[in-house]
C-alpha cells in the first residue's frame, strides 16, 4: 500500500503523534524488569504503523515491517493486487486473500449489511483521505455509485477459491477489515520468530501480544473531539486487540463546514450519521474487532448493543461507544481494564452498561 500524496502523509503523521504518546506512556509506566526492547514507526498500509517488541530485536522489526508491506499490498485495491484485479471473470485467489474476502462477505451478511466490503465504487466517488475543504459529490453521483455497490455483487466459490463480481463497475474495498487481519497475521509471524511480548499499532488498530512481565499494556482511548488532548480513558490490555472507528480519523469538509467522514452507510451511500463519534471494540481477534467497529459505528449505539447481545452471547467482546454529545458508554465486561482519564466532565460523561 502507498500513501497517495504528501497531504495524506502529513495528516497521518498527526495521528502518529497522538498514538505515540500513548505507546510511550504505556512503556514508561510498566517497563521495569524488561531488558531493553525496540520500537519503530513507519508510514505503511496508508497509515502510520508503530511496533514495539519487548523480547525482539531490530532484525525482528525489519522482518515484520517487510512482512506487513508485502501482505498489505496483496490486500490493497490501489496496488497491483488480486483485490484490484477482481473482475466479472472468476479468478482463483490465494488462500489468505480468499479467507479475508470470505470472512468479510460472511460478516457483511451477519451485520445486516452495515459492514459491506463491496463499496469500491462509493469509495471512489467520495475519495475520503485527508482533512481538506472541497465539495461533496452530487446526490446523483452518490446514487449512481450506490447501484454498483453491495455485498451481493461479490461471488465466491469456497471449493475452487474463485472470486468474481457480477457488476463491472463494482469494486472490493477491504479498508475496514484488512488492517485487523494484518494485525492477526503479524502476531502469528512474530510468535513464530519467538517474539511473545509486543505492542502493535496499525493506524490505531492496537494488538497487545502477551503482556509486560505480568502487567497489561496501557493503551489510550483517543479523545474523539480533539486528538491533541489526553486520551479520555486508558485500557489495560494483555493478549487482546482494541480497534477504533471514528468520524475524526479521515474526513473532509465542504465550504459550509459540513464534515464528510470515511465510514459510509451502505444503505444511503453517505457517511454514517448514527449519533456516534467513536466506537472501540476489544476482542481476541483484531480482524473481528476491525469489522465490528465499522459495523457498530454504522448501526449507532442502540442497534449496536442489540446486535451484540445476539452476536456475542457470552459477552466476551468489550465495547466503548462515544456519542456526539459526549456520552461514553462502556460495556461492563471491561470494568477491570477500563479507567477514565479525563477531568473534562463538561464534555464527557461516562456510564457502564450491561450486555445481558
Ligand atoms: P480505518 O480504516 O480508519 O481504521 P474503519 O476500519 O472503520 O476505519 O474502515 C473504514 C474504511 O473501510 C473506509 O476508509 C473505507 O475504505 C471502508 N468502509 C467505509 N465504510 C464501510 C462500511 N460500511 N463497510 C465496510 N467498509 C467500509
Ligand atoms: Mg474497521
Amino acid at each position: 500500500m502507498r500513501i497517495k500524496n504528501k497531504a495524506v502523509k502529513t495528516a497521518f503523521l498527526f495521528i502518529l503523534t497522538a498514538s505515540l504518546v500513548l505507546a510511550l506512556s504505556a512503556c514508561s509506566k510498566s517497563s521495569s524488569g524488561t531488558t531493553g526492547g525496540v520500537r519503530r514507526t513507519e508510514v505503511l498500509l496508508d497509515t502510520v504503523v508503530t511496533i514495539t517488541l519487548l523480547d525482539g530485536d531490530e532484525e525482528d522489526l525489519d522482518a515484520v515491517f517487510d512482512y506487513l508491506e508485502t501482505e498489505g499490498n496483496r490486500l490493497d485495491r490501489y496496488s497491483d493486487s488480486e483485490i484490484s484485479e477482481l473482475s466479472t471473470t472468476p479468478t482463483v485467489l490465494s488462500d489468505d486473500v480468499f479467507t479475508l474476502l470470505s470472512d468479510s462477505k460472511a460478516f457483511s451478511d451477519t451485520s445486516g449489511d452495515a459492514f459491506d466490503p463491496v463499496l469500491g465504487a462509493l469509495a471512489d466517488v467520495w475519495q475520503i483521505q485527508e482533512p481538506e475543504v472541497r465539495e461533496a459529490p452530487s446526490v446523483d453521483t452518490v446514487a449512481e455509485a450506490l447501484t454498483h455497490s453491495g455485498n451481493s455483487l461479490l461471488m465466491l466459490n469456497e471449493d475452487t477459491k474463485e472470486a468474481w463480481l457480477t457488476d463491472e463497475a463494482a469494486g472490493v474495498d477491504l479498508g475496514a477489515s484488512a488492517k485487523g487481519y494484518l494485525g492477526d497475521l503479524a502476531t502469528e509471524f512474530l510468535k513464530e520468530r519467538g517474539v511473545n511480548q509486543a505492542l502493535l499499532s496499525l493506524g490505531g488498530n492496537i494488538v497487545a501480544i502477551g503482556d509486560k512481565n505480568g502487567n497489561g499494556y496501557l493503551v489510550g482511548v483517543e479523545n474523539p473531539f480533539d486528538q491533541s488532548q489526553d486520551p479520555i480513558a486508558v485500557l489495560t490490555l494483555s493478549d487482546k486487540s482494541a480497534v477504533t472507528s471514528g468520524d475524526y480519523q479521515r474526513y473532509f469538509e465542504d465550504a459550509e463546514g459540513n464534515r464528510y467522514h470515511h465510514i459510509l452507510d451502505p444503505k444511503t451511500g453517505y457517511p454514517a450519521d448514527s449519533g456516534l463519534s467513536q466506537v472501540v471494540v476489544v476482542a481476541d481477534s483484531s480482524e473481528e474487532a476491525d469489522m465490528l467497529s465499522t459495523a457498530l459505528f454504522v448501526m449507532g449505539k442502540d442497534k449496536a448493543i442489540d446486535f451484540m447481545k445476539t452476536y456475542d452471547p457470552n459477552h466476551e467482546i468489550g465495547l466503548i461507544f462515544t456519542e456526539k454529545d459526549g456520552t461514553v458508554s462502556v460495556s461492563d465486561n471491561l470494568k477491570d481494564i477500563f479507567e477514565m482519564n479525563t477531568s473534562d466532565t463538561d464534555t464527557f460523561s461516562f456510564q457502564f452498561f450491561s450486555l445481558s
